[in-house]
């Protein structure tokens, strides 16, 4: 009906401009305009007729040819926008360093491969050089770039013909293998595993120069370990061999782990700690335990560690070696940082004031303005003094040491709160920190205080970081004592102070002030009787 009534007017339109037309040519040629005007101009101007001509000629020439040109850079312009968007396509499934499909290519296949009901199982390896940024900061990118080009064409050339490569980001390489039984795949799996072992093991060349790669292994294998095949989409398959990265990551070079019914057990685990963590800290279901630590010496309670727990509604306790990582990679660690913290100073103002808390700060709250910001002022907020407060690093932040660790580290000493050095022994570069950073205290880590007693190079570890401490100014406190024996052999060296199941487990709040109240009481009768 609109249609309609749109041609309608639109061809009232044209009748009416035609008649229009039709009335003025009319007139003119009634009245002669056009030959009087021809006349005028030509005795007038003479030479106006006779290059007219030939202007209108050439201006005609002249706008055929430019528009001729416009609709050639017309074309040009399209082809090369058409260009360009297949290349932003193909970048969209194109390592731009390797040339090898990406993660996105690789998934395509993946999903391909799941749809067919036909296609058979399949075997993925994922490779991971792990040393690849220590490569850019030493040399730059142009030669990691040229060890990653060299690796993938060493792989390249060394797998099978049915074989699907792909380069994912963090310098990942996958090999896609169909076909055959999984035995069969699994041979030809561990046939790579070893050659490009033994490739690593000879250097890599990159430009110049010749490098290390670290790498490690990760197999899954579709169909064997995984029986619902069909259900899983390829975001859900490159999901399961990360973790198998992650897990292989862990155990150094060269390792190789396979998925197994106990990862996808983690796994679910971890997507249920994910889902729900948020709403955890937010309903206070993470609360504070506390550790008492004791002075060796004297074998008095001189501070308390606090320890977050978690006892999930369904799957009961949680480890904080579990969720305290989600925390971090899932952006909640801050809030759970601060409501533990709150929550322990809340708890502490019930007991002696010469009773410190120890805290753990990881290194993403310590190069956190905001967190120390937040962190000093619930101190203030609680009336807790600063000078009860310890806060334990894990050696392992001083990796990769950060101007805002140092800076924060500065600051909280500012205001009274003492630094200890936590899992002492087992990180990195911790001379070096110990002479720069102001730390007030070590705590050896409890790998070495474990076997003291039976294994003589954890003795003699143990012996000199005490001795260090002692020379630097610092106490020592052993963590994880559980034998007599091994506190007898830390009082002989002269270590500090203690804390470990010998002495108790992690307390809930309600549980502290009774035990400080025993443990006095105990001490001072083994006192009296001594
Ligand atoms: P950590 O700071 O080195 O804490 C000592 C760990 O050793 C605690 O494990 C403690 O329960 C355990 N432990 C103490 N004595 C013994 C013993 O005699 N034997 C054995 N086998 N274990 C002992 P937990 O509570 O599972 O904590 C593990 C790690 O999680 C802590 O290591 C700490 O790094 C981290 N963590 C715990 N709570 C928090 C927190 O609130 N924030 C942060 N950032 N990290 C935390
Ligand atoms: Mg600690
Ligand atoms: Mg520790």
């Amino acid at each position: 009906m609109n249609d309609q009534n749109t041609k309608s007017s639109k061809g009232a339109e044209i009748g009416a401009i035609a008649a229009l037309v039709a009335v003025f040519v009319f007139i003119e040629l009634q009245l002669g305009i056009f030959e009087r005007t021809a006349e005028t101009i030509a005795v007038a101007f003479p030479l106006a007729a006779k290059y007219g001509i030939a202007l209108l000629t050439g201006g005609w020439i002249g706008l055929t040819v430019y528009s001729l040109k416009r609709r050639g850079d017309l074309r040009t312009e399209k082809l090369a926008r058409t260009a360009a968007e297949e290349r932003v396509k193909l970048h969209k499934i194109v390592d731009p360093v390797t040339g090898l499909p990406n993660r996105s290519g690789l998934g395509f296949v993946l999903n391909e491969q799941v749809r067919q009901e036909t296609a058979g199982d399949y075997t993925l390896l994922g490779i991971e050089i792990c040393n690849l940024d220590a490569v850019i900061s030493v040399h730059g990118v142009a030669v990691a770039e040229r060890l990653e080009i060299s690796f993938a064409d060493y792989l390249i050339a060394h797998c099978g013909r049915d074989d699907m490569l792909a380069c994912g980001d963090r310098s990942t390489f996958y090999i896609l293998t169909t076909g055959g039984t999984p035995d069969e795949r699994s041979l030809r799996i561990d046939a790579i595993i070893e050659t490009v072992s033994a490739f690593c093991d000879a250097g890599i060349q990159a430009d110049h120069l010749k490098l290390q790669a670290y790498v490690h292994f990760a197999i899954l294998d579709i169909g064997q370990t995984t029986p619902e095949k069909s259900a899983f989409k390829a975001a859900d398959i490159l999901r399961r061999l990360d973790f198998v990265l992650h897990n292989a990551r862990a155990h150094g070079h060269k390792a190789v782990r396979s998925y197994s019914a106990e990862m996808e057990h983690a796994l679910n685990r971890q997507a249920l700690v994910e889902s729900s963590l948020g709403n955890a800290i937010e309903t206070g279901q993470i609360i504070p335990f506390f550790q008492p630590f004791i002075d060796l010496q004297t074998n008095s309670v001189t501070g308390l560690e606090v320890l977050a727990r978690w006892n999930h509604p369904q799957e009961g306790a949680i480890p904080p070696g579990v969720f305290i990582p989600i925390a971090e990679s899932t952006g909640v660690l801050r809030t759970l940082t601060l409501s533990i913290l709150r929550q322990a100073c809340e708890a502490a103002r019930e007991w002696p004031y010469d009773i410190k808390l120890a805290v753990n700060i990881s290194p993403t709250d310590l190069s956190d303005p905001v967190v120390m910001d937040r962190f000093v002022n619930i101190l203030h907020e609680t009336s807790i003094d600063p000078r009860r407060i310890e806060i334990e690093i894990t050696e392992n932040a001083f990796i990769e040491e950060t101007a805002a660790i140092s800076q924060a580290i500065v600051k909280l000493k500012e205001v009274g709160v003492s630094i200890s050095i936590d899992d002492f022994g087992t990180g990195y570069s911790s001379l070096h920190h110990l002479r720069v950073l102001p730390f007030d205290k070590i705590k050896i880590d409890q790998s070495f205080i474990k076997d003291m007693d039976t294994n003589a190079d954890s003795r003699a570890i143990v012996q000199s970081v005490i001795a260090l401490g002692r020379s630097l100014g610092l106490p020592t406190t052993a963590e994880g004592i559980e034998a007599g024996g091994n506190l007898e052999l830390l009082q002989e060296l002269g270590c500090a102070l203690g804390q470990g199941y010998l002495f108790a487990k992690a307390l809930p709040a309600d549980e502290v002030g009774p035990f400080l109240e025993n443990y006095k009481k105990q001490t001072t009768q083994i006192a009296h009787v001594a």
